[in-house]
């Protein structure tokens, strides 16, 4: 491993979890890496003492594997949230609750060092255009399956922003006219569907109805009803968490067939806990995606999980730095 040369700090801020990373500023593996619990109860004060010392800790990792920590140059930061381009301000992260936060500032005065700040899921694809599922790709979409649903757009290698950085909001179309409630203000979003935790939401609905189901059995208390309960039950072939993944394809599927319509790209990245149903998940989606878009966008658009959907997000954030501050352009 080549201990010389320049480092970058990462650090992927999600809705439930955070990790941090310490990559060489060529690119590669990280040499440390870690995660903890984001309390997003704590507002951005909170969250931001949580991923420095997160980062802290990646660095002593780092050190303790022969990096020079005084050739760390800065840190780039992935938020799950709209961030104004250039300002490193937060416009929105319903999910965190934040409006207007100066995050790159409050995390540049605490680590000390140069910041600069993106969307987590636009980070995320571009982590997996550099060096994941998406190599190569000359259009692709990324859509991060977590607590919400990001999205990222890159195009020839570059992230499309749109004019108020706030392109690539995928898990905020509407696809129930109707629908239940988002985090957002809309209703009917993709987000509150086919999330993790909408997900786990019509699971409770599909339990509280009275369905019969083997998720009963695997938890004590219906809060304990995740994403990850419905998969695993799924996997073990229970008729509801079967159907509730079939469902989650369809509303997956119905909104990627829009964008394969409206873009289309040659690249889809499905990432995120979610996707970790594998093709319980993928087959239905890529079969709606068929039904519903033109042939001949279908046709040329590959819809694959993620490579490295741990590493995605702080590899997208170290890309994003090396771009903005060591080359200077975006
Ligand atoms: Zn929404």
């Amino acid at each position: 491993m080549v201990k010389s040369g320049r480092w970058i700090l990462a650090l992927d801020v999600g809705g439930t979890n955070m990790s941090g990373a310490l990559f060489p500023d060529s690119g590669g593996d990280p040499v440390a890496l870690s995660t903890r619990k984001t309390p997003g109860s704590e507002g951005p004060a909170g969250v931001v003492e949580a991923g420095a010392e997160l980062l802290d800790e990646v660095r002593r990792q780092g050190a303790e594997k022969g990096v020079d920590v005084k050739r760390i140059v800065g840190v780039g930061i992935g938020v799950p949230g709209t961030v104004e381009p250039g300002r490193g301000i937060v416009s929105l992260a319903p999910n965190l609750g934040w409006k207007g936060v100066p995050i790159r500032d409050l995390f540049q005065d605490r680590v000390g060092l140069p910041v600069v700040v993106d969307n987590d899921a636009n980070c995320a694809a571009l982590g997996e255009w550099w060096v994941g599922a998406g190599r190569g790709s000359r259009l692709m979409i990324a859509a991060t399956l977590g607590t919400g649903i990001g999205g990222g757009i890159v195009k020839e290698g570059r992230v499309v922003r749109g004019v108020a950085g706030a392109a690539g909001e995928i898990g905020h179309m509407t696809i129930e006219m109707d629908g239940h409630p988002c985090q957002c203000g809309n209703h009917g979003c993709l987000e509150a569907y086919a999330s993790g935790t909408g997900i786990a939401r019509r699971a409770r609905e599909a339990l509280r109805g009275g369905a019969e189901s083997t998720m009963t059995g695997m938890v004590e208390t219906e809060e304990e009803i995740t994403a990850a309960v419905v998969t695993r039950a799924a996997q073990e072939g229970d008729p509801v968490g079967l159907r509730i993944l079939q469902e989650t394809a369809r509303y997956l599927g119905a909104g990627l067939a829009g964008l394969v319509n409206a873009l289309n790209p040659d690249r889809i990245v499905l990432a995120g806990g979610v996707v970790k149903a594998g093709s319980l998940l993928l087959d239905p989606v890529r079969e709606e995606v068929r039904r519903r878009a033109f042939p001949a966008s279908a046709e040329a658009c590959v819809i694959a999980a993620a490579r490295d959907p741990e590493l995605a997000g702080v590899r997208g954030a170290a890309l994003t730095f090396r771009r903005e501050v060591l080359e200077g352009r975006r």
